[in-house]
């Protein structure tokens, strides 16, 4: 039996609860040491029932009295409730629903309660997880008792008695990754003393310790993976060799329509530095909606071609990719540079000549959707691939994509500022630049909260500001289920909308449009045609229309934070003040949370902060499913200092010994819980 094992080998699981524990995450017996409780109840100090207070939490110990379960008034409902004694005092406690938990509530059970006091009539503990006591059980009174997640078919005592007697048995057999010298240094508490503290606390502080060690550990892990998949990319020699700015270069400078920001000089010089080296360049430029990226990024197309080499522009949408195109290609095309479309939409005549001059070398850019890595693009000399709006592909695309291309350099931008955290555990193997500063003259957007019944107001705003020769956006509902849904509420919103209004020139936009019907709307809103355009959420990204100034975001309570913001970035583009309305019906309070949030600031970087607390990592980048942040201990959102550490010392570890040649538990330990998803294979 190894650690490594599955846990249905542990002696009690057993297929059928193997299946259970696979929903808490376990999988092997590995897993199973390292399930920790989701709390602690402190039964060293239990509550007497007389010192009950109204409102509080509350953990007591108590014998069950007597039993009942009645029907209660609303029909379908019952109501389950226990006296219980402590000798002295008694109290009830109450479940709804739970009719046979009187199969365990059984007259003379010691049950140890944990739950909220409440008054109903006299005190009661309302809805209190609870355990019986088995006073022939040590591990269950008179101390710190671990609280462990439970599923369906495992409750939580279950499972604490399974850990706790693979602890005993296995614990020992766990090797520690981390380097002696690294524990050292910081201190650290022991490996095994850690863990075995998790499950059985001694105190606040050893816990706290135990805690921070493993949180280390694990972020200490990713950060080793990352580094040196990120020095065995600059040791592979990138396709193109040194690439160097030239005339088309100078040119395009000259051309610009604007002077560039400080920030993105600074950036261009960034790039344009990476580029100069021999080793392929992946860096992610964040900045925030309207910060500019674009200009950048089409800084780095120009220094690749004026270097001979063919670059690549990747959108998320077809609708981007288009408007890109068309900007890019009046621009680049009195620079004497090709641009090229490619989606997956294209007429087959249309698709054989791009595919034909994109072969050839004829065509210096490419703008396009994934469809530019499809099987059938042959590139001539492709050096340079820039990703737009990154966060939209998902991390492990760009993996993918990075070795299927023979290292060309790879900027990847994102708009959705992430935060620092975050970016060091996903993006943690780029080098990252920040575009930190608006384009001068932009006014900020007033942003407005509108109840969904004010709407005649808001009828009155639009239609003022559509006789001033300004245009709106109006955002549909986000109906997660199904795109049909999304779709039949656009088009009903949208008839309702251009009868509201009956002078407005009001379309509809939305995903499941034909191609060439989403860039005919595009562009008659582009070009002022269109008052109102009504739209699913797919111009969240990037879209760029400077006479737009009023966005309005119906049911706005359902997007998360981060989106909200990318959708106001939308407007405010252009020398007019700009307006974004959040329309809200009722909401929850974690709806009204994040409408809050929206409201209190315009900066990016705060509102992502916001994002990764109220939803967690996985969410914000759609990373959960590759496990790349799914820690057991540590905390993105919390531990940012801990992760700045660990990455210090991964990085120190990585330049000393890259090959890890004396840290082999390390290796190990890389290879089994992230080879696969970061694609290690044969670097450590
Ligand atoms: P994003 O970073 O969101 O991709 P864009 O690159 O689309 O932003 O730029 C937003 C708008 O700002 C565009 O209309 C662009 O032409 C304009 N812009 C970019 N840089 C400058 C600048 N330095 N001065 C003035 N306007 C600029
Ligand atoms: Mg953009």
């Amino acid at each position: 039996m190894e650690l490594s094992s599955p846990v249905r080998y542990v002696k009690g699981v057993g297929e059928v609860r193997e299946r259970a524990l696979l929903r808490l995450g376990v999988r092997t017996v590995e897993d199973l040491l390292f399930l920790f409780p989701r709390r602690y109840e402190d039964r060293r100090c239990i509550t007497p029932l007389s010192a009950l207070i109204e409102g509080a939490f509350a953990s007591v110990v108590a014998e069950v009295v007597s039993f009942e379960n009645r029907p209660a008034h609303r029909k379908g409902l019952s109501i389950a409730s226990v006296l219980l004694s402590d000798g002295r005092d008694t109290v009830s406690a109450v479940w709804f629903n739970k009719p046979h938990i009187g199969d365990m509530l059984i007259p003379g059970a010691r049950v140890a309660l944990y739950g909220k006091v409440e008054r109903w009539g006299g005190l009661q503990l309302s809805n209190p997880e609870f355990e019986v006591l088995d006073e022939s059980d040590p591990e269950s009174v008179g101390r710190i008792v671990p609280v462990y997640p439970a599923t369906a078919g495992l409750s939580p005592k279950w499972v604490r008695r399974i850990v706790f007697s693979a602890l005993d048995i296995y614990l020992p057999e766990v090797r520690d990754y981390l380097p002696e010298e690294t524990v050292r240094k910081y201190g650290f508490p022991e490996l095994h003393d850690s863990v075995m503290e998790m499950h059985k606390p001694q105190g606040r502080e050893s816990w706290l310790k135990a805690r921070n060690r493993l949180a280390f550990g694990e972020f200490f892990l990713l950060q080793a993976g990352l580094l040196l998949r990120k020095r065995h990319r600059i040791s592979a020699r990138n396709v193109s060799g040194p690439m160097k700015a030239g005339e088309k270069f100078d040119a395009f400078l000259k051309s610009l329509p604007f002077r560039l920001t400080g920030a993105q000089e600074r950036v261009i010089r960034e790039i344009a530095s990476d580029l100069a080296s021999e080793a392929p360049m992946s860096r992610l430029l964040q900045g925030d909606v309207g910060s500019g990226k674009t200009a950048a990024a089409v800084a780095a197309l120009v220094i690749a071609v004026d270097s001979g080499f063919q670059a690549a522009f990747m959108v998320p949408t077809e609708i981007l990719a288009q408007q890109h195109f068309f900007r890019l290609k009046t621009f680049l095309e009195n620079l004497g540079i090709h641009v090229e479309l490619l989606t997956g939409s294209l007429s087959r005549p249309a698709r054989r000549q791009a595919l034909d001059a994109i072969a050839s070398g004829g065509a210096g850019v490419v703008v396009g959707t994934h469809a530019i890595f499809g099987e059938k693009v042959v590139f001539d000399r492709l050096g340079l691939v820039v990703i737009d709006e990154q966060h939209r592909f998902g991390v492990m695309q760009k993996n993918a994509l990075m070795s299927k291309t023979l290292s060309p350099h790879v900027l990847v931008m994102t708009a959705t500022p992430i935060p620092r955290a975050l970016t060091l555990s996903i993006y943690g193997d780029l080098d990252v630049s920040l575009l930190d500063e608006l384009p001068p003259g932009r006014k900020p957007v007033k942003t407005h909260h509108m109840r969904t019944s004010q709407s005649g107001e808001l009828m009155r705003f639009i239609s003022d500001k559509a006789k001033k020769g300004r245009q709106i956006y109006w955002i549909c509902p986000l109906i997660e289920e199904s795109e049909q849904l999304d779709l039949s509420a656009a088009y009903s919103r949208f008839l309702d909308l251009k009868e509201r209004l009956p002078d407005l020139r009001v379309r509809l936009i939305h995903g499941q449009l034909p191609s060439d019907e989403k860039e005919a709307v595009m562009s008659s809103f582009e070009g002022g045609e269109v008052d109102l355009l009504v739209a699913t959420s797919i111009v969240e990204v990037g879209v760029d229309v400077p006479n737009a100034t009023v966005m309005v975001i119906e049911d706005a309570a359902h997007f998360g934070v981060a989106q909200l913001h990318q959708l106001r970035g939308r407007v405010g583009r252009g020398e007019e003040e700009s307006h974004c309305v959040l329309l809200t019906g009722k909401s929850t309070p974690e709806g009204a949370a994040r409408i809050e949030a929206v409201l209190s600031t315009s900066d990016g970087f705060k509102i992502a902060e916001m994002d990764l607390k109220q939803r967690g990592p996985g969410e914000i980048c759609g990373v959960r499913q590759h496990g790349v942040t799914d820690f057991r201990v540590a905390n993105l959102a919390r531990d940012r200092k801990l992760m700045e550490r660990a990455r210090q010392e991964a990085a120190e570890l990585a330049a000393k010994d890259p090959g890890l040649r004396n840290a082999r538990p390390l290796a190990e330990a890389l290879m089994s819980k992230l080879g696969a998803t970061l694609e290690l294979a044969g670097i450590a």
